[in-house]
């Protein structure tokens, strides 16, 4: 999986960096942000356990998932727009198709993106970004933690920052131009 930062960045491209003087109620950039993280909030089951890494990339990490999750946003914020629904779509889905551009260091690789028709995982052949370290299945909270925070990490997000800072810049750019 690609790091915070960098799923972060890939939804702001997305959406667009979201200004003082927008339409859009204060709740969009927040939920542009939750919805960019919403398919990791798989580690929080596993944390409860004791093992943070036991449910992670599971049928969250789905196009299936990102439906459901539209869905559920739309009945509790009904003020927004189907475009906004859109987005907050292909920024979960986003998130999913990052995670497959992604290293991936333990088996199952990738992320069932069909999930229920097809429990294949899928990874691209080629990936793009690092792997963000968060340890592996057993390890408990404090080694996951000390994962996380590891120079290797660092390396993962400034590889990120590499690739989607200038991609955010240019879709910035070329939205200030059209509006
Ligand atoms: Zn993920």
């Amino acid at each position: 999986m690609p790091s915070p930062v960098g799923h972060i960045l890939l939804a702001f491209t997305i959406s667009g960096v979201p200004k003082s003087g927008d339409v859009f109620t204060r709740w969009w950039p927040v939920l542009v942000l939750f919805a960019a993280i919403a398919p990791d909030l798989d580690f929080l089951p596993g944390i409860i356990v004791g093992d943070p890494n036991r449910f992670h990339h599971g049928p969250t990490h789905s196009i299936t998932a990102a439906v459901v999750f539209t869905v559920v946003i739309a009945l509790l914020f009904r003020s927004l727009s189907k475009a906004q629904m859109l987005v907050l779509f292909l920024v979960y889905a986003g998130h999913v198709l990052a995670d497959t551009l992604a290293r991936d260091l333990g088996a199952p690789y990738g992320v069932p993106l069909f999930w229920p028709f097809d429990s294949h995982y899928y990874i691209a052949p080629v990936t793009l970004f690092s792997n963000f370290s968060h340890g592996t299945h057993n390890d408990g909270l404090s080694s996951v933690i000390q994962d996380i925070f590891s120079v290797h990490n660092l390396w993962t997000v400034a590889i990120e920052i590499a690739i989607l800072g200038p991609l955010l810049w240019l879709t910035e750019r070329y939205r200030r131009r059209t509006s």
